[in-house]
């Protein structure tokens, strides 16, 4: 049966993965964005009709794909004045790409639930281009027969590994775990580069050679180059990062968790932020350190 597909928030992330939703699943795709103008842009690319609100998306929708900013637009598009709430119909299931606290998802979660509607917390890791290639990570938290509903669709669109983790909010504590990890990486990345750079060492054989080795890492191969270029204009948004880092934070001091280094490297994107960088790639680091 053709499912009825609703996708709100058409950013960076959501514009591309609406559209595969739309390009390679034979559902019938209904899109909402806040800003208008790019509703109409996503029309003039793929098959679908455009809507006013999110309430307006949701009303006839199997599945409810959501991608906004953070806790505070997940809820205004969920509970607001014409948000998901005032029109979904019981059995839909609500797929939550945002990256936000696994906190709110629970609370989403249960709110939903009272409706007869499944609310799973589905962030992605990939990127601006994994969202395009329509190769990205999606970790999932949530009711298991939901999951394995709405997971066909999006291992067809744009999900190249989708698993699902545990119970509501684990999807988002996945998410943290994995920006610990790149935060760490990119800091890593950043001080090794700059370093070479000033010992006066050729630095793309350098690259070639340890990319090879143990030190190889996504950002070596997707962000090395640029940063040597100190290219920053493009990518995931250090702001992006500051809001990640700091639900990771609070949640590891909700379980008594030790994130030294993370702390330190959230001090060093608010210092970039702080002058004016806030949307320059998380690779940015480096320009500290010049
Ligand atoms: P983005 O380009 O800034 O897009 C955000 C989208 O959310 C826009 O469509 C925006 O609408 C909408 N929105 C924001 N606040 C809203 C509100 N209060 N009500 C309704 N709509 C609202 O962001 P993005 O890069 O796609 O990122 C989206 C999410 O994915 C974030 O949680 C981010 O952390 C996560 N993520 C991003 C990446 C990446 O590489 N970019 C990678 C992994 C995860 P307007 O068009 O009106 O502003």
């Amino acid at each position: 049966m053709t499912a009825k597909v609703a996708f709100l928030g058409l950013g960076v992330m959501g514009f591309p993965m609406s559209g595969h939703l739309a390009h390679k699943t034979d559902s019938v795709v209904t899109v909402y964005n806040r800003t208008a103008a790019k509703a109409s842009t996503w029309q003039e690319r793929y098959k679908g009709q455009v809507v006013n609100t999110p309430a307006d998306a949701a009303a006839q929708a199997d599945f409810v794909f959501i991608c906004v900013g953070n806790d505070h637009d997940l809820e205004q598009v969920l509970t607001g004045p014409d948000g998901v709430l005032q029109a979904v119909r019981p059995g839909t299931i609500i797929i939550d790409h945002t990256t936000v606290s696994a906190d709110i998802s629970r609370r989403m979660a249960a709110i939903f639930k009272q409706q007869n509607v499944a609310f799973l917390d589905a962030p992605v890791s990939g990127g601006q281009a994994g969202a395009e290639k329509g190769a990205l990570s999606v970790m999932v938290g949530g009711d298991s027969v939901a999951f394995e509903s709405a997971a066909p669709l999006m291992r067809k669109a744009y999900g190249k590994e989708v698993r699902l983790i545990g119970p509501s909010g684990a999807g988002q504590t996945a998410k943290m775990i994995n920006q610990i990890c790149i935060a760490a990486t990119v800091q890593g990345l950043a001080e090794a580069l700059a370093f070479g750079q000033k010992a006066g060492v050729n630095m793309d054989e350098v690259l070639q050679v340890i990319s090879k080795g143990a030190a190889q890492s996504w950002q070596m191969e997707n962000r090395a180059s640029t940063m040597l270029q100190d290219k920053f204009d493009f990518g995931f948004a250090l702001d992006w990062m500051i809001k990640d880092l700091g639900i990771a934070l609070d949640e590891a001091q909700r379980h008594g968790a030790q994130l030294p280094g993370t702390e330190t490297i959230l001090s060093y994107y608010q210092e970039l932020t702080a002058q004016g960088d806030g949307r320059l790639d998380t690779s940015a680091l480096i320009k500290r350190l010049r």
